[in-house]
């Protein structure tokens, strides 16, 4: 089959892997009917030092059970699913306590044996605790914000849950990717009243105030931090959802924290000390956040996406068959595309 590789930063590559099989008997062979390129793929793609035999990526997808071993109960051949972007047994301690990502038994695409899943197929492993079910055909009109809930929207719901987002609270959404403005609609959908989004780019922030943004910050550093005081009478926002994962997203996000509001991070950081310990200890601001447990509220979320009262999928705006994914990561990272999705 054809599946995703990347060798090196910026040496993505569509080639032949072994097919994907059962081979456990709680695995489901899946074959991937959507896909996409997420923002955090773009690290190694920056950054990623060569490695021979290459790394298998994608970890987002929606597809048709093709077949199942003979321990799986809740999923049948010819269910369209969808998988969250860390798969896990859901009955341990952690999956029990609404923490997938920390399952005793489970792990991530692409690592080990496991396929990823901008590819033709996917051996799913602990397939009963990962795949949630969905009651549409694998064409539905749907299929964009469906995948959402893989990992862009359920990440915008983790940083909204972790900034502890309120009926009537004031938010702040630092960065303008497909998560932050995910954020955006979940805080929206969480009731926030004022919803700052701070970024710089229009077409995304014109979908930002699409999904319920009410403020746009295009200043950055100091002069974003000044603006966000402004436009909340000088005391700052309850909750920040920080999408980004740089050091200054991280201290603008703490600066514009109003005293006993809290920060949610979502960005997978690339710095290894959390700064503003000090002002922020001073102000009883709260951090939280961290890798979002997608598979805990995909349930929660489905309803308001198969209903249609909620249009996360507008964050994708190009697609590409898997032989143009090399395409699609170059066209993010040249910021063309907020966010590209993969029809196989
Ligand atoms: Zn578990």
């Amino acid at each position: 089959m054809r599946a995703t590789v990347m060798y090196q930063a910026g040496d993505v590559r569509v080639q032949d892997v072994p097919d994907a099989r059962i081979r456990e008997p709680t695995d489901a062979l899946v074959r991937v009917t959507r896909a996409c390129v997420c923002g955090s793929d773009l690290w190694p793609y920056r950054t990623m030092e060569a490695e021979p035999d290459g790394r298998r990526m994608g970890h987002e997808f929606i597809g048709v059970v093709e077949d199942i071993g003979p321990e799986v109960a809740s999923i049948a051949r010819g269910d369209v699913v969808v998988a969250p972007f860390v798969f896990s047994d859901g009955t341990c301690e952690f999956c029990t306590e609404g923490l997938p990502t920390s399952c005793r038994h489970g792990g991530f695409w692409g690592v080990g044996d496991v396929d990823g899943g901008q590819g033709e197929a996917v051996r799913v492993p602990l397939a009963d605790g990962t795949l949630v079910a969905l009651p549409v055909g694998e064409d539905d009109a749907l299929m964009p914000s469906l995948l959402t809930l893989s990992d862009v929207f359920a990440t915008g719901h983790h940083a909204a849950e972790s900034a502890r987002v309120r009926e009537g609270a004031t938010v702040a959404v630092v960065g303008d990717g497909a998560v932050g403005l995910c954020g955006v609609l979940a805080a929206h959908r969480l009731g926030a009243e004022q919803i700052i989004i701070l970024g710089r780019h229009r077409a995304r922030t014109d979908i930002a105030q699409d999904f319920g943004a009410t403020d746009v910050v295009a200043e950055r550093g100091g002069e974003a931090v000044e603006r966000v005081h402004e436009l909340t009478g000088g005391a700052g926002v309850h909750s920040v959802l920080e999408c980004v994962g740089l050091e200054e997203a991280f201290g603008t996000a703490l600066r514009i924290a109003r005293p006993g509001g809290a920060v949610g991070r979502v960005g997978v950081p690339q710095y290894d000390a959390l700064p503003g310990a000090q002002s922020s200890f001073l102000r009883n601001v709260t951090v939280s956040g961290g890798i979002a447990p997608a598979r805990a509220y995909i349930r929660e979320l489905l309803p308001d996406v198969l209903e249609g009262r909620l249009e996360p999928g507008r964050v994708f705006d190009r697609t590409v068959g898997l032989e143009g994914v090399p395409d699609g990561y170059r066209a993010m990272e040249d910021r063309e595309a907020i966010k590209v999705l993969i029809q196989p």
